[in-house]
């Protein structure tokens, strides 16, 4: 299948399930996840109406930047303090948050460059599973510390990254949980808390996620294919 069949056919399953859920497919934004796959593919994908591409390193993106179509970039990896300063002029939303430290690394970088940076919490319902991402019960200070201490920054919503199962259907309660937390603090009454982007669902899970109130879906894998991990992007 082609990279335009792929982008069709999951706009189609993207868009079923968001009725599903009592919404329509275009309150669910694809982003198309380009880590690993050629300026050329990307741009392939560009040119069949994707409008958001994902990286999950900063590497990645400043060796693509200048050969990829304009399109909106997304930092959905973990994200380093010291390579924040890379990336803060091309990306227009960080996923990945997930320390204080990090926040105020965004935020200097943003006042240096006279911009607001649209950042999403990742949140990590399930702590064994992976690395990073905070807990559910550390979410509400951590909200609470970056409004306090970071001007140059909107807080847009929440992202998590499912731990991967065979099925599914298994992460379905991690999905459920992430939203009611998006819903709770959703509600927080602030000039920079602008809640609009539940960040989850990949390819193996995003019809779930979907069905569980996701309305970005980063998929990789569903689009391009297979990723390539020992080759070097070029
Ligand atoms: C790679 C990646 C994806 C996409 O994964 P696929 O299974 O290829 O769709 C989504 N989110 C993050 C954070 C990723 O690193």
């Amino acid at each position: 299948m082609s990279i335009g069949g792929n982008i069709e056919y999951i706009k189609k399953v993207k868009d079923e399930a968001a009725r599903r859920s009592g919404r329509t497919g275009d309150d669910v934004l694809l982003v198309a996840v380009t880590k690993l796959h050629s300026t050329e593919e990307i741009n392939e994908a560009i040119s069949c109406g994707i409008t958001d591409i994902g990286e999950n390193k900063v590497q990645e993106i400043m060796d693509k930047y200048e050969r990829v179509n304009p399109v909106r970039w997304h930092l959905i990896g973990h994200l380093q303090t010291n390579k924040v300063k890379y990336i803060i002029d091309k990306v227009s939303m960080i996923h990945s948050v997930d320390s204080l430290k990090l926040a105020q690394e965004i935020n200097k970088r943003a006042q240096q460059h006279d911009l607001t940076m649209d950042i999403l919490i990742q949140v990590n319902s399930a702590m064994e599973e992976s690395k990073f991402g905070i807990t559910t019960e550390e979410t509400g200070q951590m909200i609470e510390d970056i409004l306090n201490t970071c001007p140059n920054i909107n807080i847009r919503g929440l992202m998590c990254i499912a731990p991967f199962e065979d099925d599914p259907e298994d992460a379905r309660e991690y999905f459920a949980e992430v939203k009611k937390l998006y819903d709770e603090y959703g509600r927080i009454e602030h000039p920079r808390l602008d809640f609009k982007y539940l960040s989850m669902g990949m390819s193996n899970d995003f019809e779930v996620a979907i069905e569980e109130g996701s309305n970005l879906i980063r998929v990789g894998t569903s689009i391009f294919g297979a990723r390539d991990y020992s080759k070097k992007m070029g």
